[in-house]
């Protein structure tokens, strides 16, 4: 049997898609899932803390608004909650496979459907193939030698060990971005001894993170309300954040509140130095936390900026020969973001392999959705389509419509495959480097927004705004048809 769609991920990416799929009347589809719940990230990532800090009116989908968000940047378990209800409301859960992993995806020419293996050797086919894997849905460990013989307790922050009691333990944490700074001040007043790892320090800015109380609650029962709430939120990411983490003059005022609360929340000035990043903001993601800076500045807390050298039984040895015994180490290294779409072996026309030879010099795709040779795959969240100011929800409802306009071309034009020409591919992938060349992102930093050779693979270059106005647009639409157009 060939389904009309299958879509390989079941998190915000792939639940939208298959949301609007149901909704816009198509029933032949499927939802692949590797594991046994919904969620994606939100799903995986259950540290003490987890949350999100783009505010929840904004880091939600358009079609599925919520008058009862209990604070202005929601915590995880309010997310996948959220999710669960999505799909449940959309009666979405009974299309997830779940459980079951998607190992290797190949186009048949002949047939015009896209073949796919799973895990468990099962074969299954579709005509058009959405991939919803995410960009950080693989934990990345860090590279030292030594990291297998460490004798005590080791977890990444995406893969939480919820049995292990950290308390009156000695624990080690590498890497500061955005997941260290959320699980630091909740594991801090537990710990005996909390020793951070430090490789950069970062913009730390003010979340001003509170409770929604009786009034905005009465506000968000009015569609007005929650629309004034989104389109608020938007604009000011899409402009003021925007400008600030493009080195725009907006940005300065965003660093004043960075150094004022570095200065008003660490009193040490030694400490205060080592927490002063050396790259201009915006190079990579700004940190966005009122509570993180304290927490270093406990007594029990420990910031170590000396390099890692290796691991060892007992700790960790930095350049300077000490060895930092530790109970327990937890890696907050992030994930392996510029990856796209491993470890799925995805092949195209003539054998084609799309990360080992289309993508040899880093990931790249029309709109970040399509490739030329990869006919009827559609990519969500693909490349250079994350943001460092915006919602991502944004980007990916603005993909999801896309789709669904290619499927109603296709259908309407009776055709078969839907495939960017080589030249509208390869005029975007120049606008869109042309359009990094020279960012913030570039300026000496390193980031999980590039490739080890410095191409920036994952960021969007522009504001959120364009990127949907440029998938609305038909002349981007057009571009999308088929080289060789054929009947089903
Ligand atoms: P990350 O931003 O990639 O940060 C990884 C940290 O580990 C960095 O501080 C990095 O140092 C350090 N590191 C990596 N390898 C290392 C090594 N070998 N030795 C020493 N330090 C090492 O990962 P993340 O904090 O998990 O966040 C990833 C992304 O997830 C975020 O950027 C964000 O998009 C998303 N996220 C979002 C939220 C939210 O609230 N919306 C929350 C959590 C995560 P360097 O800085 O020197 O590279």
């Amino acid at each position: 049997m060939t389904e009309r769609v299958a879509i390989i991920g079941a998190g915000f990416a792939g639940l939208c898609m298959a949301i609007r799929l149901a909704r816009a009347g198509v029933t032949s589809f499927t939802v692949y899932e590797k594991a046994d719940d919904l969620g994606g990230v939100w799903r995986d990532n259950t540290y003490p803390g987890a949350g999100c800090d783009v505010p929840s009116h904004l880091y939600s989908y358009s079609f599925a608004p919520r008058e009862d968000w209990s604070r202005a940047f929601p915590l995880q378990p309010e997310l996948l909650r959220y999710l669960h209800e999505c799909a449940d409301d959309h009666g979405i859960r009974p299309r997830i496979r779940f459980g079951t992993e998607i190992t290797a995806a190949t186009y048949d020419e002949t047939a015009h459907r896209w073949e796919l293996r799973t895990a468990d050797g099962q074969v299954r086919h579709a005509r058009v193939l959405v991939t919803a894997v995410g960009q950080l849905n693989r934990p990345k460990y860090p590279d030292h030698p030594g990291l297998a013989d460490f004798t005590g307790t080791a977890f990444h922050s995406a893969r939480w060990n919820h049995g292990h009691d950290l308390t009156g333990e000695t624990v080690g944490v590498i890497g500061t971005g955005p997941s260290a700074v959320q699980f630091i001040p909740r594991i801090a007043p537990h710990v005996r001894t909390l020793r951070v790892f430090q490789r950069s320090a970062n913009w730390v800015m003010p979340k001003w993170d509170y409770r929604y109380g009786p009034v905005h609650q009465a506000l968000f029962t009015t569609a007005t309300g929650r629309l004034a709430f989104r389109g608020g939120w938007f604009a000011f990411a899409d402009t003021v954040l925007y400008s600030a983490i493009r080195g725009g003059r907006l940005g300065k005022a965003v660093e004043y509140l960075c150094r004022r609360q570095l200065r008003t929340q660490v009193a040490d000035p030694g400490l205060r130095a080592k927490l002063t990043p050396d790259f201009p903001l915006g190079c990579k993601r700004v940190l966005i936390s009122d509570d993180y800076l304290p927490a270093l500045a406990r007594d029990n807390v420990e910031v170590i900026t000396e390099r890692i050298t290796r691991f060892t039984s007992r700790g960790v040895l930095t350049a300077d020969g000490t060895e930092h015994a530790l109970d327990t180490l937890i890696h907050g290294t992030g994930f392996t973001a510029t990856e796209f779409l491993a470890p799925i072996a995805v092949t195209g026309r003539g054998g084609r392999l799309l990360r080992e030879e289309a993508w040899a010099d880093g990931a790249a795709a029309f709109l970040g959705m399509t490739v030329p040779g990869f006919p009827n795959l559609f990519l969500l969240y693909g490349p250079n389509t994350n943001l460092g100011n915006n919602s991502v929800v944004l980007m990916i409802e603005a993909q999801v419509r896309h789709v669904l306009s290619c499927l109603s071309a296709m259908e309407r034009d009776g055709r078969s495959e839907s495939e960017v020409s080589p030249g509208a591919f390869e005029a975007y992938r120049r606008h869109v480097e042309a359009a990094l060349g020279g960012t913030v992102w570039q300026a000496g930093c390193t980031s999980w927004y590039k490739t080890g050779t410095g191409k920036i693979t994952n960021n969007w270059p522009h504001r959120a705004a364009r990127y949907r106005k440029l998938t609305r647009h038909p002349a981007a639409l057009r571009s999308t048809s088929p080289r060789r157009p054929r009947q089903s």
